[in-house]
């Protein structure tokens, strides 16, 4: 950490603030001669609250040096390894994760899956536990939900991805998928990303509503550091003005992230604009932007759906959005846009 100090600062008042600066238990270095004197501060800063240090008399202000989410910004450039031979990431070509909002029964799960499977997606996507905006909503058939995804797994050979929204129903779906999903409404459930963490399964982390792309990569950090490497980031829309579609898909998202993070970036179409109409469109913007891949929702009457009916694709529409998938990784598969994240926190 660098402390600048005030302008004319005399020898006596810079001694005291590095004598103050010992006294926190680091060690410190002042270098004189320019018109705000400087002083370095070594050790483990992070180990104490900022502002014993800003506030100290003669401190105007005070620079962080080195990452602010070291795990994130330096994890390895190697893809992630799922399940069944699915990875994700670096390296893997982009895959299609796809599955009804919600899972409604075991027959309409297992028909779903079969319709993922023969579009070419590679991951089957169904919620059990549903965040509903109105508690009125349906909200999911949990636990016997992901005994269905289970099934489906076993009838598809599709690795399956559901969303949790508390430890308890962590502790359940370890047992049922192949992936966690933390849905937007919790990425800043902090509780919640420190217990993923300490699972070893692959964790889905959706951008919430209103985060930032530094907020969306501390929450990534809180999973990290608990020993969990395998995160996959998703960009679904933010809140705007906007109202024409459900959320604003931030596409330059996937390219800030690809560029600071060598974590996989994938992108949900369907949250992102909320219209069935869009998701094609959105989805070959995605891959060309560079994403690792999409989780779209599909279902067999998408006007039936119990939960994000309009936003819910056909499996042919499904099947043309794989294809293009090929087609635009493609074009590019030899000439990767992202190699070298470059650092997230200003120096
Ligand atoms: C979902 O994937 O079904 C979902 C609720 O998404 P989000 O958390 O992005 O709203
Ligand atoms: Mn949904």
């Amino acid at each position: 950490m660098i402390l600048v100090l005030n302008k004319g600062l005399g020898e006596s008042e810079i001694a005291e603030v590095v004598s103050e600066i010992e006294r926190l238990g680091f060690a410190a270095q002042s270098v004189l001669g320019q018109a705000n004197p400087i002083v370095f501060v070594t050790g483990d800063v992070k180990t104490v609250p900022s502002h014993l240090f800003s506030q100290i008399t003669g401190v105007e202000k005070l620079l962080k040096v080195g990452p602010s989410c070291p795990r994130v910004e330096s994890v390895a450039n190697a893809p992630i390894k799922i399940a069944n031979g699915v990875t994700l990431g670096y390296g893997a070509k982009p895959i299609v994760i796809a599955g009804p909002c919600s899972v409604e029964s075991q027959e309409m799960l297992l028909e779903t899956a079969t319709c993922v499977k023969v579009s070419g997606a590679k991951m089957l996507r169904g919620g059990a536990y549903k965040p509903r905006t109105s508690p009125y909503d349906f909200r999911g058939l949990g636990k016997l939900a992901l005994q269905y995804m289970a099934q489906a797994r076993i009838q598809t050979g599709l690795p399956v991805v559901s969303e949790v929204m508390s430890i308890e129903q962590l502790e359940i779906a370890c047992e049922y998928v192949d992936m966690l999903q933390i849905g937007a409404r919790n990425m800043y459930n902090y509780e919640l990303l420190s217990a993923v963490g300490k699972c070893k399964l692959p964790v889905l982390l959706k951008r919430a509503m209103s985060a930032t792309i530094s907020d969306l990569l501390q929450a990534a950090e809180y999973i990290m550091l608990g020993g969990n490497e395998k995160v996959i980031l998703c960009e679904r829309g933010i809140r705007t003005f906007e109202t024409y579609t459900r959320n604003t898909l931030d596409l330059s998202a996937v390219a800030a992230l690809k560029s600071l993070t060598n974590l996989p970036v994938i992108v949900d179409p369907s949250h992102g604009t909320g219209r069935k109409d869009l998701i094609r469109s959105m989805s070959r913007a995605a891959i060309a932007a560079g994403a690792d891949g999409l989780i779209i929702e599909v279902h067999r009457q998408p006007a039936k759906a119990m939960s994000d009916a309009n936003q819910a694709i056909t499996p042919d529409e499904l099947t043309k959005i794989v294809s293009d998938v090929e087609k635009i990784a493609g074009l590019f598969a030899d000439d990767a846009l992202f190699s070298k994240p470059c650092q997230l926190s200003p120096v």
